[in-house]
């Protein structure tokens, strides 16, 4: 979940960054009093979680009250890269020196993150990173290590940032770690004209995962767009609406992932993602079965289990009882393996449904889902 720009500041500001003084409001009146108390002159700033705002209008310096009421008349229900603004940040204007570019962000690939930073940081940060890769310094970051005193010097050092920013660079890794964010990201980080380092704009993305603790920003799970993803989410159903044309299910996380490669393998692509856990009661696979089912995409559904603590005269036992609640449109390779899988592929035949068949390999039970995919495809 990504933060306002107002509440990145409020974190920034918990952990010992200095930022400007500012406040929130989503009223021009109370703007022009906010600016009389910031001291008269103010930046108003458009409150989306967007970049770009100040090259879209929705930064605009105020050199007195009255004009701080126009400039947030003006910016507020302003769309901003399909964000509407609903409030601006009144901040006290900062006399800039210069400015930098710091952030963290995860690179799920190396499995650590990446310290990014540069000198010439602002608004053509993206423009100068494009044209000049150089001025800008990618320092891997060990998510144990973190950021010491002597990794942010080294950061700072590669990205030609004043001595003061190594505090900053510290600090801004609490920030990650304390708050459980995937990506903190200042730009610009000024240094003033009388020499000080304040962090003129934030952004932090917080890590979905974690906002049971982060209940403070409203943190509930943010619901899915995707309207069979809500569905799931409301069955408590661990399911990731995928393109392809084959329903996949299976019971854990990582043998659903590789019946997602091995359906790929098979020249076909799978229509989602659910794991149906440990239990795989028949209630669980009976609102599994119909969310997959309900997919207009899906031609063919592959179930595939592995039986461990599970036995899979129970899950056959659960999907002999959710074919009596679901009527099954599309057709339906089971693979059972592992833990009583005899016991359950006679369960499976002796119900004898003319849609289901059975696989005694996973590599075969994929194919042949991903042959019946095609061959309705092809059919219309
Ligand atoms: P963004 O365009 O969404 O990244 O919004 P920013 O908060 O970064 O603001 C855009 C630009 O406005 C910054 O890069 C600064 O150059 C400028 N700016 C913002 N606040 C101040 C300020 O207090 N003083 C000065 N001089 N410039 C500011
Ligand atoms: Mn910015």
């Amino acid at each position: 979940m990504d933060l306002y720009e107002h509440q990145a500041r409020e974190l920034f500001e918990k952990h010992g960054i200095v930022v400007p003084r500012a406040e929130v409001t989503d009223s021009p009146e109370r703007a022009r009093g906010i600016a009389r108390a910031l001291g008269g002159r103010a930046v108003v700033k458009a409150q989306v979680k967007t970049g770009g705002r100040g090259k879209a209008g929705g930064v605009r310096l105020a050199a007195d009250p009255a004009a701080a009421e126009h400039a947030a008349r003006r910016i507020l229900g302003m769309g901003i890269k399909g964000h509407t603004v609903g409030t601006v940040m009144l901040a006290e204007p900062v006399d800039v020196d210069r400015e930098f570019y710091v952030s963290y962000v995860l690179d799920r690939a190396a499995g650590r993150f990446l310290a990014v930073a540069s000198a010439e940081g602002g608004t053509e940060i993206e423009q100068v990173a494009a044209e000049r890769p150089g001025a800008v310094a990618r320092i891997p970051v060990d998510p144990d290590e973190g950021v010491t005193t002597s990794t942010a010097a080294r950061i700072a050092d590669a990205a030609g940032l004043p001595p003061q920013a190594v505090d900053v660079l510290v600090r801004l890794w609490e920030v990650l770690v304390r708050e459980d964010a995937l990506l903190v990201e200042v730009n610009p980080l000024v240094r003033t004209a009388q020499g000080g380092i304040v962090a003129l704009d934030g952004k932090v993305t917080l890590d979905d995962n974690a906002l049971y603790r982060q209940s403070r920003w409203g943190g509930e799970r943010v619901e899915s767009a995707d309207p069979l993803e809500a569905r799931a989410a409301a069955k408590g159903l661990n399911y990731v609406r995928l393109d392809g044309a084959v329903g996949v299910i299976g019971n854990g996380a990582g043998l659903v992932m590789s019946t997602l490669d091995v359906v790929a393998g098979c020249g076909a692509r799978p229509a989602n993602f659910l794991d149906i856990g440990g239990g795989a009661s028949a209630r669980v696979m009976a609102d599994g079965l119909s969310v997959v089912l309900s997919d207009p995409a899906v031609k063919s559904v592959l179930v595939n289990v592995f039986g461990g603590i599970t036995a899979c005269d129970a899950v056959a036992d659960g999907i002999v009882r959710a074919l009596e609640e679901v009527t099954l449109t599309k057709p339906l390779v089971v693979r059972l393996d592992g833990n009583s899988a005899a016991r359950g592929r006679a369960l499976l035949d002796a119900r004898a449904h003319p849609l289901v068949e059975q696989a005694t390999t996973m590599d075969g039970a994929a194919r042949r889902a991903a042959r019946l995919a095609t061959a309705a495809s092809t059919a219309g």
